[in-house]
């Protein structure tokens, strides 16, 4: 069997709210279909006109089996190279071919991979509240199911909701996400403090910075934050400062995780060969699909540093599936961001859309097994299909993004 690309179709979807792009590959063998994940939530458009404009004529035609030179014609083909958009587009089409060639092979991806190397993926969860017993409570809602692992943060990131600058901020500062820096570190520093008094030490914790802090903060925070044995600290410096963690992993004991921001393999290879971070943070589509995270986890491999993909609400569940299924073969997991679909009844997560949609738009998603791990479905290829009646349901939305209009007090922008 040597199939060809016969098309290439964009759906977008948004069953929670979230705008998803997904990308179905068909070929000339009848039934025989793979699908990927585009998303680029707050440019879909964009990155479906590449798809359809530049990478759909470029592959049709051509061979499912050659995933690696697909790969590479895709990402030279512009001449210049890299980007979200364009990597998002080619991530697409990647995923699709490898869900393509799973299927043809009869096996699920983490087979094609090499095979098992556990029985299933420990992940961590989120917990968000006002106050510090809001927090705790949901900490506990998620102990109940069996989670380990928990990310905490006090109100988001530590800014306000977007709007009218606050009256703390400077006379005419434009409307934001309004953020006192040194407030979120003292609230934080509280939070984790109170975390540890009352849930004891047997429960992992993670915190996410969000590059919401000036490096030379983040030298004194992370070190600040040593007592509270956090199982790692995220993006506490923003990708545009990344040589300053070499300096921070040098004061701290805390582990560090950093990289979901990232779209070019290069951005990875110093601090891996430093072992200037503890955990790589891969944004599967956002690097341009399976094909170079694996190469990433594989790299990573070699330096025993420890993968901890992306794994967010802005990303469909073909990806979480991508994630799932490297995870499952890696040497190196360390663990599994999961925003995935909780047991019925268990209410934590705000959703903007119908509770459920997901499941029906994307049949197959892996499953929590309320034991601290998800497991994924052991059908051939990602296992995730798409039921393109219900997608349609959930049109996209072209809204401004707010959310990432951070500010400081003197109205500057500071990195979301
Ligand atoms: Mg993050």
């Amino acid at each position: 069997m040597n199939p060809r690309i016969q098309d290439v179709k964009v759906i977008c979807t948004a069953p929670e709210g979230i705008n998803l792009v997904v990308v179905k590959v068909e070929t000339t063998e009848p039934g025989l279909y793979g699908l990927g994940c585009a998303t680029l939530a707050y440019r879909w458009r964009a990155v479906k006109h590449l798809i359809e404009t530049y990478l759909k004529p470029l592959v049709v035609g051509r061979e499912v089996n050659n995933i690696t030179e697909l790969w590479q014609l895709m990402h030279q083909n512009a001449y210049w190279r890299t980007g979200p958009i364009a990597n998002n587009a080619i991530s697409g089409i990647d995923m699709a071919l490898w869900d393509i060639k799973g299927k043809m092979a009869g096996m699920p991806l983490y087979d094609l991979f090499g095979g098992k190397m556990r029985a299933g993926v420990p992940v961590y969860r989120h917990v968000d509240g006002a106050d510090v017993d809001e927090i705790c409570e949901n900490i506990e809602k998620y102990r109940s199911i069996g989670v380990k692992y928990i990310r905490c943060q006090c109100g988001g990131y530590g800014g306000s909701d977007y709007g009218k600058a606050p009256s703390w901020a400077a006379k005419g500062a434009l409307d934001g996400v309004y953020l006192d820096s040194k407030k979120y570190m003292r609230d934080t520093l509280h939070l984790f403090e109170q975390i540890r008094i009352k849930e004891g030490e047997e429960i992992e914790l993670v915190h996410d910075v969000h590059e919401r802090i000036h490096p030379t903060e983040a030298v004194r925070f992370v070190k600040e934050m040593e007592p509270y044995k956090l199982f790692f600290m995220e993006d506490v410096v923003p990708l545009e400062h990344i040589d300053w963690l070499s300096r921070i992993k040098q004061t701290s004991v805390t582990p560090l995780s950093q990289g979901e921001l990232f779209n070019n393999p290069a951005e990875y290879k110093k601090l891996i060969e430093s072992r200037a971070i503890d955990y790589i943070r891969v944004h599967l589509s956002e690097v341009g699909g399976i094909t170079p995270s694996k190469k990433l986890q594989q790299f990573a491999a070699e330096y025993g540093v420890r993968i901890c993909w992306h794994g967010p609400g802005d990303m469909s569940p073909l990806a979480h599936a991508a994630n799932i299924h490297i995870d499952l073969a890696a040497e190196n997991l360390g663990l599994q961001e999961w925003s995935g679909i909780e047991p019925p009844n268990f209410v934590i997560q705000k959703l903007a859309g119908p509770r459920g949609a997901l499941l029906e738009v994307f049949p197959g998603l892996p499953e929590y097994g309320n034991d601290g791990f998800v497991y994924a479905n052991d059908k051939p290829g990602l296992g995730v299909d798409l039921n393109e009646k219900e997608a349609a349901k959930y049109p996209c939305s072209d809204e401004i993004t707010t959310w990432t209009q951070t500010r400081n007090a003197d109205g500057s922008l500071q990195t979301p």
